[in-house]
């Protein structure tokens, strides 16, 4: 599985020698798993650096578990650890976030994903981190496409890719060095290193689709193996022509909050606004 990691790292060209790498680590298997093994990659460039960062989204009962477990894996490693949390960046924890949207359409992982993605830019930034890694496994990436194939998002596709672009000085290169990693064999890994990492699950998980998703996927999976790797293989081929049919969206700062973004307001002001936060 190392030799893995290494072989994608390559291959995509995540790495240079001395990037700063800022891991992001929710303290489950994935991300935990993905801290051991740069660390253990990036021991032999002295140049590189590795440092992590948790964010707490304000789940009561289930992330202060978490960021126990991340604290004590960076400790372990002998690694640098930033926390941010919502509560700071937003002025509410996500429960108190999700109690106020009750009625609105979005579901709680919708909130949590799009106000997280802005906290681990902001943290990556602030850290003067070259790049920002995340531990999306290959099951993650495959679900991600079904996922905006079912909600009608098809130039999505384009951009669930293994380094994500730089579109904008202030957006700190996202790459995944697990996305070429079956879930299996990463719950595998931390088993046999005996890794500790957080047993409880999200509260809100199952509200999303994508545990539908992935319970058709792994059933799918069981009765023809590689099912996985083919879907991500076809949509390496594709994304050229996806990416080559959207034309370029203009990434400008934010007019309410200066953060990057496509279009006039970003993502997480349009949320906070739509909850009369803003
Ligand atoms: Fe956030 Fe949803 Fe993940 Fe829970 S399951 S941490 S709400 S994205
Ligand atoms: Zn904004």
């Amino acid at each position: 599985m190392e030799d893995r990691v290494r072989t994608t790292i390559s291959k995509y060209e995540m790495l240079r020698l001395d990037d700063k790498i800022m891991v992001a680590v929710s303290g489950g298997k994935d991300s935990v798993t993905l801290l051991h093994i740069l660390t253990k990659i990036e021991r032999a460039f002295p140049e590189a650096e590795v440092c992590a960062v948790t964010v707490d989204e304000g789940i009561k009962g289930y992330r202060d578990e978490a960021l126990k477990v991340a604290a004590k894996n960076c400790r372990k490693l002998g690694i640098e650890h930033v926390v941010v949390s919502f509560k700071e960046m937003y002025g509410y924890k996500l429960d108190e976030i999700v109690a106020m949207a009750q009625g609105k359409e979005l579901t709680p992982c919708s909130y949590c994903g799009v106000l997280r993605r802005r906290a681990l830019n902001v943290a990556a930034r602030e850290a003067d981190a070259d790049k920002l890694a995340t531990a999306h496994n290959l099951d993650d990436e495959v679900q991600t496409i079904i996922l905006n194939i079912i909600h009608g998002d098809a130039p999505r596709i384009a951009r669930v890719k293994p380094v994500l672009d730089e579109a904008h000085p202030r957006l700190i290169r996202r790459i995944k060095p697990l996305c070429e990693v079956p879930e299996r064999e990463i719950a595998l890994y931390a088993y046999l290193k005996k890794i500790e990492l957080q047993s409880v699950p999200c509260p809100y998980a199952r509200t999303a689709l994508r545990s539908d998703i992935r319970t058709m996927l792994n059933r799918m999976e069981e009765k023809h193996p590689g099912i996985k790797f083919t879907i991500s293989k076809s949509i390496e081929k594709i994304r050229p022509a996806l990416e080559a049919a959207a034309k370029e969206a203009e990434i400008k700062d934010c007019k309410m909050c200066g953060e990057p973004t496509v279009g006039e307001i970003c993502k997480p002001c349009q949320m906070l606004r739509g909850l009369s936060i803003l």
